[in-house]
């Protein structure tokens, strides 16, 4: 890829001073190792809609729907504040041309799910999402997104940024105006990686580029662009890594000796039961790849989603 991948992401996370008690949650793996890929567009919705720093804390009250937010202690409600701002902000964000945002979890202005409203009696219910953050998935609603609390999660951090990575590929490929034939060429390499999130997306992408000669190029793009993101935001499983792993080895049929074939297929096996990474049957499928220069494989981003460094694989 040419360029950094776009990111937005709630300030606090990169250790900007911007809590409500003047502090920060800086993460050290997104600054200092997607960092290295990624340009973050920072935004911290409770500053930027002009309360300052330090301010009183808020939460969320009221309806789990259509929450308030209202300050802790004076009670003093900033909805209309938020909301106002937030409208003109998720606009501007559209020229960013971002893959996707990182929230800060739990925040009632940046947490996308699971953040306290609190009832009449007082009590918390974990069901609301921050004012900011429900804007912005209200106004791109198939980017991808995650919470870095959730991002501890090896699975989900892998799923989050694999997408992130196919769809700043994707942008390039539109970039570049290469119309049907790239469109085609950008399906033919990741049609493995679309089958480890979807079957179904994956026979209805096929589907949409062999209709793609008779469709105008603009049509096509958004209607691959909808489906490709619809994809991308079903898990991946291991269930569903192991079909591809199968479909794989299905490649080498003839080049790979008994014992051979054995091998990998206890590795794939190993692998769907948990007792290794993804990593192990891959890299020994990338060094067959290799050996029999396959040249459909190798083109395949399934086999090298992101960079190796991230080792996102070595953890699912
Ligand atoms: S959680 Fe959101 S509103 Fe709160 S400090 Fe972080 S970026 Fe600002």
């Amino acid at each position: 890829m040419t360029d950094k991948i776009k990111l937005g992401i709630s300030a606090c996370l990169l250790g900007e001073q911007v809590r409500y008690d003047g502090g920060h949650k800086w993460d050290r793996f997104l600054t200092e190792t997607l960092g290295k890929y990624v340009e973050f567009v920072p935004v911290c919705p409770e500053v930027e809609c002009g309360l300052g720093v330090p301010r009183e804390a808020m939460r969320l009250v009221g309806d789990p729907e259509h929450p308030r937010l209202v300050t802790v202690r004076s009670g003093i409600d900033h909805t209309e504040r938020m909301l106002q701002w937030a409208r003109t902000r998720v606009a501007e964000l559209e020229k960013e041309g971002l893959c996707g945002f990182i929230f800060k979890s739990g925040s009632p202005s940046s947490g996308m799910e699971r953040v306290k409203v609190y009832g009449p009696t007082g009590m918390p219910a974990k069901t609301g999402v921050g004012l900011f953050a429900r804007a912005f998935m209200e106004h791109f609603p198939l980017l991808p997104v995650e919470d870095e609390g959730r991002l501890h999660d090896p699975a989900l951090r892998e799923n989050f940024i694999e997408a992130i990575f196919t769809l700043e590929r994707w942008r390039e490929m539109l970039a570049q105006n290469g119309g049907r034939h790239a469109l085609v060429d950008f399906h033919t390499r990741h049609k493995l990686l679309l089958r480890a999130h979807s079957l179904e997306h994956l026979r209805q992408l096929g589907k949409l580029v062999a209709e793609a000669v008779h469709l105008p190029v603009p049509e096509l793009c958004d209607r691959y662009q909808h489906l490709l993101l619809e994809a991308l935001r079903r898990k991946t499983t291991a269930r569903k890594n192991t079909d591809v792993l199968y479909h794989l080895m299905g490649y080498f049929k003839g080049n790979l000796s008994h014992d051979e074939k054995q091998e990998l297929r206890d590795l794939i096996d190993l692998y769907r039961r948990g007792l290794l990474p993804l990593i192990v049957p891959v890299t020994l499928i990338n060094h067959y790849v290799r050996k029999y220069d396959e040249p459909y494989l190798k083109g395949q981003w399934y086999l090298n989603p992101h960079p190796l460094e991230l080792q996102l694989r070595n953890h699912v």
